[in-house]
């Protein structure tokens, strides 16, 4: 099992307290989940520790991955809030909070809301960290879903393609998104992963002699041409993102070049270019393939340059060029920005201070760490670097304008402030529906359907019951009862909210006169 060295392995420069930090998390876990088993039989610990060892990987920060090995003690143990706020301080409590209360938001099988889920699940985060978090324990997750109950399992693997995987996309999470959406892929479209598993079978044939054989020549040239510090690599398409594309293509893999690609990182910008050069020199490109998003980086912050040729032996071959820094953010993305120096704590944290507050002001409530001080001192800050505020996430609206809408609206969404207007509740069986602040439940039925609204007889709130009047929160859920007698009165236009509401009512006393 991943022990706390293994973990600590990977951080860099820990300081004593840093070290000191993970040990405690990683034994309070243990002794949490002593005795808790998952699905497969093992022991609950391996989960934690194998989320928390990918976060370190990753490169986040001491906080985070305390965090993330404590991110199931609260839902599952004995370990209480007030237990963790005591031994860990408010900062890590927040985050292990955040990461339970996104266990709430679920994927209830209805189509129709994926894009209000995906914003709930982000503004629910509220913290990039606990997003992070998040998906990196579904990833856990989804590695280990064939130990799950089989009724259990389909739901789980849809909601992490309808709304893990965009989140991670978005997020510039190259490699996550990849690894869940290939580990999802079974489980949702059985039929058609083994149609796309064939025929990527009968395509590419035993590739890996060829492409080693390849990878070598490109070595020998760019050698060569005085090009000695860089390394190369190889990939074979993830089946998901294959599926996606032959469905674009009318299923003929023919139209598609990228299923196998040589990658070759380099150690500057200058060097790509030179590559793509040499690359040119000795196999032949296909015309029109030549994509630079170096100069013209993907909506989500994806920087390299392709090119597609066709090599001696016969292959038609994708090569991706780019520097080591393209290269980590390509796989880490958002998570590739937050870099931890050595500061010592002691000040009181503004979380005002990190860029991801500047990105979406409204999901930063002020929260000051009033008692990390005295808990965590000497502990590495998990801040994120001033100068490294991605540009491109300022950009992802713009350039979403052209290519996705549903990606503009999502990020312009959030731009505007939109969850400092906007609400998102929950019908009992889970659809959300999504109203202005200050809606009343008189908004909610109507938002349901006219008659609903016409006919409300009595309203409950989280199970309670309420009066027509009471201001719905983010996550409530909203049950109306009818009766075919209730009638909407005058009143009923002051309480309401939307202007659907009041012209339904409006409309509806008219009806009665
Ligand atoms: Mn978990």
């Amino acid at each position: 099992m991943t022990t706390a060295k293994d973990i600590i392995a990977y951080l860099n420069n820990p300081t004593e307290a840093d070290r000191a930090l993970i040990e405690k998390a990683y034994s309070t876990a243990e002794k949490a989940h002593k005795g808790h088993t998952r699905y497969s039989g093992e022991p609950y610990m391996i989960h934690v520790a194998a989320v928390a060892l990918r976060l370190s990987e990753m490169g986040m920060g001491p906080r985070t991955i305390a965090a993330a090995l404590l991110h199931d003690t609260i839902e599952d143990t004995d370990v209480t809030a007030e237990d963790i706020k005591r031994e860990f301080g408010e900062e890590i409590l927040f985050l292990v909070e955040g990461v339970t209360k996104l266990s709430s938001v679920r994927y209830y099988g209805s189509d129709r809301h994926n894009e209000s889920l995906r914003k709930l699940f982000v503004a629910t985060s509220q913290d990039i960290r606990v997003l992070l978090i998040k998906l990196v324990d579904r990833l856990h997750n989804m590695m280990t879903l064939e130990h799950v109950p089989k009724e259990k399992r389909l739901r789980i693997a849809r909601e992490t393609l309808e709304i893990y995987v965009p989140v991670a996309h978005r997020l510039g999470m190259g490699r996550d998104r990849k690894e869940l959406e290939d580990l999802a892929f079974p489980y949702v479209y059985p039929e058609e992963y083994k149609k796309v598993k064939e025929l990527l079978k009968k395509k590419i044939g035993k590739y890996e002699e060829r492409l080693e054989r390849e990878r070598k020549a490109l070595q020998k040239r760019l050698a060569e041409a005085g090009i000695r510090d860089f390394s190369t690599s190889y990939r074979v398409k993830g089946l998901y993102s294959l599926f996606q594309k032959l469905k674009r293509k009318e299923w003929d893999i023919d139209q598609v070049y990228d299923l196998l690609a040589l990658r070759v990182v380099v150690p500057n910008m200058e060097d790509c270019y030179k590559v793509l050069g040499l690359i040119h020199d000795i196999w032949r490109p296909l015309p029109n393939r030549v994509k630079d998003y170096i100069a013209f980086p993907k909506p989500n912050g994806y920087k390299s340059i392709h090119t597609t040729v066709a090599t001696g032996s016969g292959d038609i071959l994708e090569i991706q060029i780019r520097t080591n820094k393209m290269h980590h953010e390509a796989e880490y993305g958002i998570a590739s920005h937050i870099i931890y120096k050595d500061e010592t704590t002691g000040q009181t944290m503004n979380r005002s201070e990190t860029w991801f507050a500047h990105l979406i002001p409204s999901l930063f409530r002020p929260f000051a760490w009033k008692d990390t001080k005295k808990k965590i001192e000497g502990v590495t800050k998990d801040k994120p670097h001033r100068d490294k505020i991605p540009l491109w996430i300022n950009q992802i609206g713009e350039m979403y304008a052209e290519t996705d809408s549903s990606g503009a609206e999502f990020v312009e969404d959030m731009q505007k402030d939109f969850f400092k207007h906007r609400i998102f509740v929950f019908t009992p069986n889970g659809d959300v529906v999504d109203l202005p602040l200050g809606a009343s439940p008189i908004d909610f039925a109507y938002a349901i359907h006219s008659e609903v609204g016409n006919h409300i007889s009595g309203v409950k709130v989280n199970s309670k019951l309420v009066s027509l009047d009471t201001e719905l929160r983010n996550g409530d859920i909203v049950e109306v009862e009818t009766k075919k007698s209730a009638k909407p009165t005058r009143k009923w236009i002051d309480i309401a909210h939307t202007t659907m509401a009041k012209r339904h009512i409006r409309n509806a006393l008219e009806k009665e006169k």
